[in-house]
Formats: structure tokens, sequence, C-alpha cells
């Protein structure tokens, strides 16, 4: 299975992954040994949707040496181009969309059993359709938790309403339960995920709590050491979850808050229905909450109409705000959006060129923000060995509670993922720190 996109493809592949298993599934361990291959999609940017279509590409060779063996593509590609993917690629005989994500493993064991059916799944559903869960002995320390799906904003440029359909806000009842679940499971840090988490419930008409009171109950779960949401939306983030941040134990010191533009008028063209002036004031009302609060976010570069004077408010925006990190793409068109039909476009070139002047600046205010960590401490939930290691010593790599990557050496060959330490900051790098454990 190979995934694009997002963290909520990422927890959808996790979810298809266990349940394929339980179902008595095998992960091959080379492409040559397999009978299917499972392409979750994403079409948010230009570039993952071009990967899938490369990918399936490469899978032909597969699919000539062996005719039963075929491809099955997810997401939001496959919502959006749907049936057109039988037609492109005869060796595709599954489509399905994030609301069809349940019935894949039913899906997949008609199609072993009937090699000329094909099979849709990409109805939108009315309600956020619950997975049937199948759930290991032990989990990792971090797991994700969907409480909702799709999107009601229709920002100009974006796929997703398109693709994962209107809000449709996850019970609380279960989303609960999913929680109490994972902590018993070894489960430290969770997750909320979903579109817009702030306008959380607003699509349940009054039968369900808001995000702050969601928050709330989450936790007060016993055992539970970590609390994170993302994506959240700056119109829709209210004064309650805004003050959680300074009252919740567990809830994290980091938000990430997409900001898209620092100009009014390119906001008002995204459809975004904030300012930069209630930006700063939601960025002054966090910071009031919890001083601490590391910020992130989005910011996209080139949308139709852009000035230089435009582009100059994203940078003033950068430098009040002082984000500890971005991510920034050039825009691009997608089919169907609002924008595609907006103009004048920006020449690729002076999207480049933009681009490249904001990530200069977001790495030394990166920079800047860790070198201001050094000598500080915080507490690091452990991921995983560092991608490098050193010699004489084994490096581990966690996270603090700001969500900052922190590299800490030890000199014992243990196993440390999950676990927890208190630790003391000594040096910065471009991207991470370096600590060492408080004893
Ligand atoms: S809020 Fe986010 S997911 Fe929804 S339409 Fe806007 S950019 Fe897309």
């Amino acid at each position: 299975m190979q995934t694009y996109g997002c963290q909520m493809n990422v927890a959808d592949s996790d979810w298809l992954d266990r349940s394929l298993k339980s179902a008595g599934f095998v992960k091959t361990i080379s492409e040559e040994q397999a009978d299917f291959f499972i392409i979750n999609t994403c079409s948010v940017r230009e570039k993952p949707e071009q990967k899938v279509y490369s990918h399936l590409g490469r899978l032909k060779e597969f699919h000539e040496k062996n005719p039963s063996v075929f491809a099955c593509v997810g997401g939001c590609v496959a919502q959006q181009v749907g049936k057109g993917f039988f037609e492109r690629f005869p060796y595709v005989r599954l489509v399905f969309g994030p609301d069809g994500l349940a019935m894949v493993p039913g899906s997949l064991q008609r199609l072993e059993n009937n090699q000329h059916l094909k099979i849709s799944l990409l109805d939108f559903e009315d309600h956020y359709p619950e997975r049937i869960e199948n759930w290991p002995d032990k989990m990792p320390p971090q797991a994700f938790v969907n409480i909702m799906q799709g999107c009601d904003n229709f920002c100009a440029y974006c796929v997703v309403p398109y693709t994962r359909g209107r809000q449709k806000s996850r019970s609380s009842e279960e989303i609960i339960r999913e929680c109490s679940k994972l902590i018993s499971l070894g489960v430290l840090e969770i997750t909320l995920l979903g579109q817009n988490v702030n306008s959380y419930g607003l699509d349940r008409n009054g039968q369900e709590i808001n995000f702050a009171r969601l928050l709330r109950k989450i936790d007060g779960l016993h055992g539970l050491n970590r609390l994170r949401f993302t994506t959240s939306h700056p119109k829709d983030m209210s004064r309650e979850v805004i003050e959680a941040f300074g009252e919740l134990e567990t809830l994290c010191s980091h938000l990430h808050l997409p900001l898209q533009s620092g100009s009014d008028n390119i906001l008002k063209n995204m459809g975004r229905k904030y300012n930069r002036e209630r930006y700063l004031e939601l960025v002054k009302g966090l910071r009031k909450a919890n001083p601490d609060i590391t910020l992130s976010t989005d910011l996209i570069v080139g949308f139709p109409g852009e000035t230089d004077h435009d582009f100059q408010q994203t940078l003033d925006i950068m430098n009040t705000v002082g984000f500890d990190s971005s991510f920034s793409f050039k825009y691009s068109d997608r089919p169907g959006v609002r924008s595609s039909l907006m103009t004048p476009k920006i020449s690729q070139q002076v999207k480049s060129e933009r681009l490249d002047i904001l990530q200069k600046l977001q790495e030394e205010w990166t920079a800047g923000k860790l070198a201001q960590r050094i000598g500080g401490r915080d507490q690091v939930l452990i991921e995983g060995p560092s991608k490098k290691q050193k010699s004489g010593v084994w490096s581990w790599q966690g996270r603090d509670r700001g969500g900052r990557v922190v590299n800490i050496d030890f000199k014992t060959r243990e196993d440390f993922t999950g676990r927890i330490f208190e630790v003391k900051f000594i040096r910065s790098k471009k991207h991470s720190l370096e600590g060492e454990v408080v004893t």
C-alpha cells in the first residue's frame, strides 16, 4: 500500500492496513509477490496527483507478467477521477472515495473471488461512516483519531469539499470510546483529525457537543499524556478553544493555524472569511492563554492576482507572528475549483522566486526560535531511532510538547520508543534540537 497526502490519508491507510491483516490478507515483502496493490491518493496539490499516475504506470509490468494482479485506487484522486481509472488503467479493479473506505476489505474479498469484477465505492454518506475496528494487542505510543470527514468551507482553491464531501462530525461517544481503547492499548499521545476541527459538531444541529467541550472530555481520560489536533480554520477558532491551551493538562502547546496569505485582498479572493487583523487577534489570544505555544502555518504563494504588495503583506505578517515553522506551496489550479477561473495567473518564475524568499525567511525564524530553546527544558516523547546515528552512542528522536523534533544520545542500546523523558536542550540545528536527559 502506498499513501500520498495528509495525515487523514495516513490514518485511513493505517486503518485499512489493520483491517486487511485481520481479514487474513498478508502484506508481501516484495512487489513481485503481491496479488494486488493499493494506492491511497491525494489531490490537494498537483505533484501528488502526477505521482499517482506514474505509480500506476509502473504497476503495468506486474499485471503483464501475471494478468490476475490488479490495483486499487482510493482517496481524493479516486473520488475525482472515479471510474475514469478503469478506462485509463485496465488493471485497476477497485476505486474508493474517503466514504467508501469502510467497505474496502469486503470488496477485496469479492474481487479475489471474481476475476471479472470491478467495484467503485464513490458515494458520499450523510453521516460519518463508522468503521469496524480491529485493534492489535499493543499500539505505538502515538495515534490519530478521526473526529469528522469533509468540509463545508469551499475555499476557492481547495478540492476537499468535492473529494471528501460536506462536513460530517463523528459522534462524540464513538470518538471517546476509540480514545479510551487506544489509551488502554498503550497510546500516550492522540492527535484528533479533521479538515476543520474547530467546526466540529456544528453540522449536527445541536445533537453534538462543540469542539472545546470534546477537547475537555478527552483531556479527562485517565492515562492520556498528550492531546493534539489538526487542522484548524482561523474563522472558526473559538475563545473556548483558545482558553483550553492554558487550561487543559494534556493539550500540547502547539497549534497549526493555516494563514495561507497575509494580504486581505488575497484572503478575500480565497474565500477564507478572516482577515489579517482577525488572525493576529487569534495569535495574541493564544499567546496570552499559553505563552509557550508554538505556532505553525500553511502559506500559498502565487494565488491568481497576487501582487508584489500582497506578497510583501505575507512576509510582514510572518515577521509579526514569528512562526516556528510553516508549510509553503506554489499555487496550482485544481480541476473544478473557483480559483482555476481566476486571473491573472502568476508565472512559474515569479511563484518560484516568491517561494524561495518566503522559505528563506521561514528558515531564519525556525533557526532563531530553536536557538531560543537552548538551556530550556521540556518533556520529550521518544518516537524512534534518530535518522543519523553517531559512533559510540545510540541516538533517539522524539518531540517536545511544542512539537519540536529533539534528538537525544543514550549510552545503552535499550529501545526507548514510547518513553517520556525530562530533557534539557543543549544545541539547536536548522530544524531540530539536541537534548540530554535530566536525571
Ligand atoms: S477549510 Fe481547508 S479543507 Fe475546507 S475548503 Fe478550506 S482549505 Fe479546503
